[in-house]
């Protein structure tokens, strides 16, 4: 077991502190440790981002851009252990986990070049003797809070853009997975980015946020979790007034109209639902079908849910790893129960297998008052029910507090296109279970969060605003 370090002004350090132990969810054996940082750890690291903004900001964007590259660049060439690493300490099959460093590289990738796309305005005046600009500037120090069901991408799909707006960044990932983040900042620490730039600590999640929301010296909050611990952190933050990106959490309607294509209806919202064994924030997790295709859509839905591996994300040909911890696999329980409590019926699955492995399991006949139909199951459930009009299925889809992604399937493009009119949701899946992209914005609706990561719009988030009006004579 390897004790590791977290990593303030260029130096690794922490090693003196009490650790916290990380544990293979796959096979409850304790794999490392890391030092419990707290507040003054995460106002070491703040003084260091502070101290570096100034040279960094002050670089040109292709020479951050550099930095950036050459970041991507030993990522790809460190995909398989960094893989590795995130299926130890996460769970997902491994081909999801070089998935996941693929998509997370892609945000480096992206925002290396992006960087150099941050224009300025200029705006015509009413008088002849002023000119009118407008100048982006990087906001300043940033705090970033990752949460564990993308150890690797919820960090660059941040860290990429704050980086190649100019800002310098605090980051805490979860306390479940932060050994891929560590060997992320070992390799930004090879791709040579300064001193400071990057600061990263683990610990006390409660101290480390704290403190940074409370220092006015950090100008950005930047989180992805859940909506409970994003609107705490929303309100710390109001004391000093930052900028703010939510990313929390979503409550995914899948609606399948009766002009379907079933077949890749069926495999895409398995794609959806099943992916990182149903722990994903963009997950379906509530399946509309149209009454005259419910039977067919069930039968085949099940039949593929059927064939799902579940085991050790190591094991080749594994589509189901296990869930975070015990906790995630008691909602999984209560939200079964309480669906057959209500009449619901289980077609496959419906049980723990040992450990933290969950059957994937599929109950039909769901109504809209059970739990699973309410809140985020975050595990390997998939609720299906009947709808008969395209009306009814777009209020039902809409009745939540979240608005974060929602899938349609229709081979009737003006329908389709109405629905995305009329779904409120950031992010709509048309005959697509996974639209998510490092080129195209990603953020939700209502309690779902704040701001868009990726994608042009998501520079913007780390770049201030600044209109200078010159009188010329
Ligand atoms: P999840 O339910 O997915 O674990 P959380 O919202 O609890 O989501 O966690 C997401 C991230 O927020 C993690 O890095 C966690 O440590 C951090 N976090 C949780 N509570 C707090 C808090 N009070 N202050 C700051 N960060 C927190």
């Amino acid at each position: 077991m390897k004790d590791f370090q977290f990593y303030i002004n260029g130096n690794w350090v922490g090693g003196s502190l009490d650790k916290i132990i990380i544990r293979n969810p796959a096979t409850n054996e304790d794999i490392a440790s890391v030092p419990c940082g707290g507040k003054s750890e995460a106002q070491e690291a703040v003084e260091a981002a502070h101290a570096a903004f100034p040279n960094w900001s002050s670089l040109s964007v292709y020479e951050r851009s550099d930095y950036i590259r050459k970041w991507y660049e030993l990522i790809e060439n460190n995909q398989d252990e960094l893989a590795r690493i995130m299926t130890l300490e996460q769970g997902k099959p491994l081909k999801e986990a070089i998935g996941e460093i693929n998509y997370a590289n892609g945000f480096l990738s992206w925002y290396a070049e992006e960087a150099k796309r941050i224009y300025g305005e200029m705006i015509p005046a009413t008088s002849s003797n002023k000119r009118l600009f407008v100048q982006k500037q990087p906001v300043g120090v940033v705090a970033v809070i990752t949460p564990w069901n993308f150890p690797a991408a919820m960090i660059t799909r941040k860290v990429a853009p704050a980086l190649a707006a100019g800002c310098t960044v605090v980051m805490k990932p979860a306390e479940q997975t932060p050994l891929t983040a560590i060997k992320l900042i070992e390799l930004a620490e090879i791709a040579g980015i300064p001193n400071g730039v990057i600061n990263l600590v683990t610990g006390d999640a409660n101290e480390i946020g704290k403190t940074w929301l409370g220092d006015k010296r950090v100008r950005k909050l930047t989180f992805t979790g859940s909506t409970e611990v994003g609107k705490l952190l929303l309100k710390q933050s109001a004391e000093t007034v930052k900028k703010i990106s939510l990313e929390l959490g979503g409550h995914a309607p899948a609606i399948i109209f009766d002009d379907a294509n079933i077949d890749k209806a069926v495999n895409d919202v398995i794609a959806s639902k099943f992916r990182n064994g149903g722990q994903t924030c963009v997950c379906a997790n509530r399946i509309y079908v149209q009454d005259s295709i419910y039977d067919n859509f069930l039968t085949k839905f099940t039949e593929k849910v059927k064939e799902l591996v579940v085991g050790n994300g190591l094991i080749e040909g594994t589509d189901i790893g296990p869930l975070i911890d015990e906790a995630a696999i008691e909602k999984v329980q209560q939200h079964i129960d309480d669906a057959v409590k209500k009449g619901a019926k289980i077609e496959t699955g419906g049980k723990l297998i040992d450990g933290l492995y969950f059957e994937p399991t599929v109950l039909s006949g769901v109504k809209d008052d059970m739990l699973c139909m309410v809140e985020e199951t975050f595990g390997p459930v998939a609720p299906v029910c009947k709808f008969t009009t395209d009306e009814e299925v777009i209020d039902r889809a809409n009745d939540t507090i979240y608005g974060l992604a929602a899938y349609v399937f229709t081979e009737n493009i003006n329908r389709g296109l109405k629905a995305t009119e009329q779904l409120e949701y950031g992010i709509i899946g048309l005959n697509d279970g996974l639209p998510s992209t490092p080129q195209a914005p990603f953020g939700g609706l209502k309690q779902s969060g704040l701001g868009r990561e990726g994608g042009h719009y998501g520079i913007d988030e780390y770049l201030e605003i600044k209109y200078v009006s010159l009188g010329i004579g």
